[in-house]
């Protein structure tokens, strides 16, 4: 365990803040048609555009954040740049003292706005996805054209106005072949300062509305033990990190439905409804913060983690999974796969058994829910407290950025 998740542990509380992070989806909309992607809804689509939250619901929930000690907001999307109104909701959690982490696709970064990052600047690096290296593989990803030039002259609006930004990938058939390219591009930004996130395990659609969209993501994502070979390229750096992750977070969990950080903070979907994490759209669990308030949702997600699993296969594999918390496995990714909250999804069970075979962790053929799963480290933490987990889980964001962002 690092001295910082060490000394965060320690601390009383009493005195941490009752709402560590707010997340905002300021819009489910994009100008990019993505062709993995588990979110957006066209630019133009004035439905979605009318259902979405208006500035002033908007900054209320940033103002009752801040009341309940919340110091960084995420604002994303969709894309949440398509938002005309973003500067104010910007500087109004600026003024309200937050860090703010955006992320974004570039495109719509303008003169205007840098300018107003280089005079407030966010306090945090913003996070920039890039789609391919040129124009044919990114959009061949994004499907829009135009998107690639309009990327690029955001990149270099940031660049040359030294804003800090870090870069993440997807990894797709149509960028796969420049991922070299990527990262020693990557290494010259000057906030850059690992190998970058990859996303490649895709996650289906959280709201569950759009079958043959679920079809191509399932097309696209990556086998799993090619899936490994990326990972592993830096062997030595990647068998640290994972060692590092079990030691912190992996072991059976029993029946209970959430062990993560979900419910400790709040994100707030485009239309106001509370969520207790950023993908976990599962009706039942979200709150309508426009009708009750920030305070009212975070206590209510006070009781998941009272929640048990019922589904038999769940019962019989993941409760007793030597490689739970190392999967992806979690009642965000049933909800979205199967409209459960505790299915155990089969890609990413074969994604976690192949890691573990690469690493010597488990024998070929072997499941981690029958035999003792064995790493090298002995210091386990089985139960991370609410907020340290946070931060531990913050702490080790690069290890879980390659196996999960989008
Ligand atoms: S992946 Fe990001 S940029 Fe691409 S369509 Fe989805 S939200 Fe937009
Ligand atoms: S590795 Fe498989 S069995 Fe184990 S917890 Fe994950 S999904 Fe369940």
């Amino acid at each position: 365990m690092s001295e910082y998740v060490r000394r965060v542990s320690r601390i009383p509380d009493s005195l941490l803040p009752r709402l560590p992070h707010l997340g905002i989806e300021l819009t489910e909309r994009c100008d990019n048609d993505c062709i993995h992607c588990c979110i957006n809804l066209p630019a133009g689509d004035l439905a979605a555009r009318a259902r979405e939250m208006t500035t002033q619901q908007v900054l209320e929930i940033m103002d009752q954040a801040a009341g309940l000690g919340c110091l960084e907001v995420r604002l994303t999307g969709g894309e949440p740049l398509l938002r005309p109104d973003f500067e104010n909701i910007y500087l109004h959690a600026r003024r309200l003292g937050m860090k703010v982490l955006i992320y974004t696709n570039a495109r719509r970064i303008t003169i205007r706005l840098a300018d107003l990052w280089k005079r407030i600047p966010p306090l945090v690096p913003i996070e920039v996805t890039v789609y391919g290296m040129r124009r044919e593989s990114y959009e061949a990803v994004t499907r829009s054209p135009g998107s690639y030039g309009q990327f690029r002259r955001g990149v270099d609006l940031l660049l040359d106005r030294q804003i800090p930004f870090v870069v993440k990938s997807v990894l797709l058939p149509p960028n796969r072949h420049e991922v070299e390219e990527f990262e020693e591009w990557a290494r010259t930004l000057p906030a850059v300062d690992s190998i970058p996130g990859y996303s490649m395990f895709f996650e289906l659609r959280g709201r569950r509305d759009d079958e043959a969209k679920n079809e191509l993501i399932r097309s696209l994502r990556i086998a799993p033990e090619e899936g490994v070979a990326m990972l592993s390229r830096n062997e030595a750096r990647y068998r640290k990190e994972s060692e590092e992750f079990a030691s912190r977070f992996m072991g059976p969990h029993g029946d209970r439905l959430f062990a993560c950080g979900a419910g400790c903070s709040v994100c707030v979907d485009a239309y106001g409804r509370a969520q207790p994490c950023l993908g976990l759209r599962a009706p039942e669990l979200t709150a309508d913060v426009l009708a009750s308030s920030v305070a009212v949702a975070l206590e209510g997600f006070g009781g998941l983690k009272e929640m048990r699993a019922t589904d038999p296969d769940y019962l019989r594999r993941c409760a007793v999974c030597s490689l739970k918390g190392f999967c992806e496995q979690c009642p965000a990714k049933s909800w979205a796969e199967y409209g459960t909250l505790d299915t155990p999804v089969e890609y990413l069970c074969e994604v976690a058994h192949a890691q573990a075979r690469y690493l010597g962790w488990l024998g070929s053929g072997a499941k981690a829910w029958e035999t003792e799963v064995l790493t090298r480290s002995a210091d386990k933490v089985s139960e991370a407290r609410c907020s340290a987990g946070l931060y531990a889980l913050e702490a080790t964001r690069s290890v879980r950025r390659r196996h999960t962002s989008r």
